[in-house]
């Protein structure tokens, strides 16, 4: 009898492995670039007394409007630009490649980069081509350009900084790419808010980029709201292929709150970046072969040869979640990223990574 699974779900999902996500009960969880603060009591307060009168009986407001003109004054975002709201920018970059897909176009990123980009453009039925980075995981143009000429991308992604690599790439190449390709640019800054440059410019330059950002590596992690600003041309584009209400009304509401308090979520920022420079300093008085420099809140570090696993595992037994990033691409062999942590987060998991590097 044949099995309907296998004759019917698309050869390329049934190949696929779904996005791991590794169970983190009880764990210091330094994994997946969470901020690590919640809010101060009296604010907890204050947004429970506003979720109280939330009709969770009625379908959300469709378009956010209010909360879409709140982020782009926050963000400094020319008014004549338009926002698409995400469930988390995850959703973001199935919409644009929705809108954008048909059999044989390409998506482009270099890599390694964030992997939903691949995933997602196999989920649309697109063609992906990934571009190695250089040498400590410069953009590299010339390979940039040359796979551009070659594939002509409907679809490229960039994130500014990089994730797992946490270097913003330069100005100069990031905008070649942005002058030569045939399609659209996203340029992906989930991880602004600990960097020193943001991109909203080279919309102004070209009217082939968008820009991409969340609130979730500020501290809405698990609300889940992405944006993508844009002008109107593509941002009407996208809306058509956005689902009715994807922005739930705890979602709307919280972060209509919290953005009333960004000074809050400002103030951690700033803290995870003095974290940041804390932990850089101490883990390099540990023996690793490499530790890169990190514009984002996490840090990636070569082990030895042959021991992240072994490491990412002493730690999770010790329990702390990081992130192995060994086998994901041949550039990231022997590999771990950490996500700065609170002082405490961190000392724990430097604690365990002496025990973890010394045996
Ligand atoms: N872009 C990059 C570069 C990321 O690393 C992530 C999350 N790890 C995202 C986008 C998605 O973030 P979210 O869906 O939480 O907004």
């Amino acid at each position: 009898m044949t099995n309907p699974v296998k004759q019917w779900i698309r050869p390329e999902i049934q190949a696929l492995s779904a996005y791991h996500v590794a169970p983190s009960a009880g764990m210091v969880k330094l994994d997946a670039m969470e901020n690590p603060y919640h809010w101060p009591k009296a604010m907890v307060e204050e947004w429970l007394g506003i979720l109280r009168d939330i009709h969770v009986n009625r379908y959300p407001d469709p378009v956010s409007a209010e909360l879409k003109e709140d982020l782009k004054l926050l963000m400094d975002v020319d008014p004549k630009y338009q926002v698409i709201l995400g469930n988390g920018s995850d959703e973001l970059i199935q919409i644009v490649s929705m809108a954008l897909a048909m059999p044989g176009r390409v998506v482009m990123a270099p890599e390694p980069s964030f992997v939903m980009y691949k995933m997602i453009a196999t989920f649309c039925g697109m063609d992906y081509v990934g571009v190695p980075l250089g040498e400590d995981f410069v953009l590299d143009l010339d390979a940039m350009l040359a796979a551009i000429e070659e594939h002509q991308p409907a679809l490229v992604f960039l994130a500014q900084p990089n994730n797992p690599t946490g270097n913003l790439f330069e100005l100069e190449p990031v905008r070649s790419v942005c002058q030569q390709a045939p399609g659209l640019v996203v340029i992906d800054e989930a991880y602004l808010a600990f960097s020193d440059r943001h991109h909203l410019a080279l919309m102004d330059e070209f009217d082939n980029v968008v820009i991409m950002r969340t609130l979730s590596k500020m501290g809405l992690a698990g609300l889940r709201l992405g944006m993508l600003f844009g002008s109107k041309a593509w941002v009407e584009q996208f809306e058509k292929v956005r689902l009715p209400y994807n922005i739930n009304v705890l979602t709307e509401a919280s972060a209509k709150f919290a953005l009333m308090h960004f000074d809050v979520m400002k103030a951690q920022t700033q803290e995870i970046k003095e974290n940041r420079t804390q932990l850089v300093k101490a883990l390099h008085q540990l023996p690793f072969e490499k530790i890169w420099p990190s514009q984002a809140n996490f840090i990636l570090a070569r082990t030895p040869p042959g021991k992240a696993r072994f490491i990412a595992d002493q730690l999770r037994d010790a329990g702390v979640l990081i992130k192995c990033a060994d086998g994901a691409h041949p550039q990231l062999k022997d590999c771990l990223r950490f996500t700065v942590g609170t002082a405490d987060e961190n000392r724990l998991m430097l604690q365990a990574l002496h025990a973890a590097m010394s045996e």
